[in-house]
């Protein structure tokens, strides 16, 4: 299947059209803007910069005209679905307005919580990203439209968030949360959200928010999962508290590779958002000390009581060792041995001597086509995987049933070549990334397949560097 030529041509004219979309949408934000600033004073207009402070949030109320009750009238029209639940009311209300609320992540858990915690009145929300918009995260993070893909996913939240309501104050913090920014930026808000998606930044944004005594809304969702709690409220259990050494690495898994359905993390999300309005209002039973656990395919709502709060704790116990110093020096990920960031590791498993025997790249292993060399292409990844996309010809057989199933290897490479020639076929190896498939030849080369190469950067450089138009995932 060669059509380089015109897939090539065909995606130029797609990309160009993509962006002229995305600058349309630019000028028509720019114009909404400007009109609005038309009917609006300059001391309304609902940006903050990040360096402002959040906390004790007055100004929405201050320089409105409001009733005896404090609510503007803009306000009792706005929420009065709000005010009218008897639990709820005024002063719940008025608490919302008052709190200020730092969601982190801006991701599929991110997206439910920043639209209706700026729907239902916050007074100021703060949202921390630095990740972009791309295609392959709209099934999930329903506040990103098609026209953000490609930018920062704070500019896109931060506008989604104030199209629903300009009332309240948006602040934008456009970096990754880290070790040596977190206390600084969590300073600012009574109320924490995290809304990540890895294990270091779960650990470090608890640490910070017992550092600084702030009620901590956690959630996560994988695959068809999700869970939820409350950490280091009214005496409540922090994350350390339950989890005092990390599990083992291959016990944490990612959306990117284990894939997650986009209404799980929504429902979580949600869910997250109505424990902050909780908080912040302080209406209710939140979750402290208690952890729910939502089971998609079986629509099925478990809450469970988690272990209190741990006097042993090296973060909130009665003899805890971590100090803000101590804090900004941390590394998290070395603490958890995984990283930070969904960027994807490249493996690199063979020394300089055997590199050029075992591995080839897309675009030589093309050439071998080209010259008709007679081969056999392996397909590593998981069955369920080789299903969505696969080079045409290659054989499917996962790593982890590699092994029980050498032999076919051997019949495979026997029917590649005509049985007079007494010429061998060529073994090569791919899967998604190049990182198991360098496990695959590896094992390969022990068990009697010494020329078995594979290839680097798997189907997602050869999707770069060969085909355009070969899907990736
Ligand atoms: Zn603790």
């Amino acid at each position: 299947m060669d059509s380089n030529g015109m897939s090539s041509g065909y995606a130029d004219i797609i990309r160009e059209i993509e962006k002229l979309k995305v600058e349309k949408e630019e000028i028509e934000n720019r114009i909404s803007k400007l009109e609005a600033q038309l009917d609006r004073k300059p001391d309304e207009t609902a940006h903050l910069e990040a360096s402002q402070c959040c906390s004790n949030v007055q100004t929405v109320l201050d320089g409105h005209r409001s009733s005896s009750n404090g609510l503007t009238p803009e306000m009792i029209y706005r929420y009065s679905r709000h005010l009218l639940l008897p639990d709820f009311g005024v002063e719940a209300q008025l608490n919302l307005a008052r709190s200020s609320i730092l969601v982190i992540g801006a991701g599929g858990l991110g997206s439910p919580v920043a639209l209706y915690l700026a729907s239902c009145g916050v007074g100021c929300l703060g949202i921390v990203d630095d990740d972009v918009v791309e295609l392959n995260n709209l099934h999930r993070q329903v506040i990103h439209a098609e026209a953000y893909v490609g930018k920062a996913k704070v500019k896109s939240a931060v506008a989604a968030c104030r199209a629903i309501n300009s009332l309240i104050k948006l602040v934008e913090h456009n970096e990754s949360l880290r070790a040596s920014n977190a206390l600084d930026i969590i300073s600012k808000y009574d109320i924490v959200v995290d809304a990540t998606d890895n294990l270091p930044s779960r650990y470090m944004i608890s640490d910070c928010c017992v550092l600084l005594d702030k009620p901590l809304i956690s959630g996560a969702a994988l695959g068809l999962e999700g869970q939820l709690t409350v950490y280091h409220h009214k005496g409540g259990p922090c994350y350390r508290c339950l989890f005092p050494t990390p599990p083992p690495t291959a016990a944490c898994q990612r959306c990117s590779d284990s894939g997650v359905l986009g209404v799980v993390p929504g429902v979580i999300g949600c869910l997250q958002a109505l424990e902050a309005i909780k908080v912040a209002s302080g209406i209710g039973e939140t979750l402290s000390g208690r952890m729910l656990i939502f089971d998609a395919l079986s629509s099925r709502i478990r809450i469970v009581k988690i272990r209190g709060r741990s006097l042993q704790c090296v973060a909130c116990g009665e003899n805890a060792e971590l100090t803000q110093q101590k804090f900004r020096s941390f590394d998290y990920e070395c603490f958890t041995q995984s990283p930070m960031s969904d960027r994807v590791i490249s493996l690199s498993i063979f020394s300089t001597l055997v590199y050029e025997s075992a591995r080839i790249s897309a675009r030589l292993y093309k050439d071998k086509i080209n010259e008709h060399e007679e081969h056999v292409l392996l397909d590593v990844r998981p069955a369920h995987h080789f299903r969505i996309t696969a080079i045409p010809g290659s054989i499917n057989l996962p790593l982890s049933v590699l092994v029980e199933n050498i032999s076919s290897i051997d019949s495979a490479l026997k029917a590649a070549v005509p049985e007079a020639s007494g010429e061998a076929a060529s073994l090569y190896v791919v899967c998604r990334r190049g990182n198991d498939s360098q496990r695959a030849v590896e094992c390969l080369r022990k068990n009697g397949f010494p020329l078995a190469k594979d290839i680097i950067g798997g189907l997602e450089a050869w999707s770069r560097d060969v085909d355009p138009s070969f899907p990736i995932y």
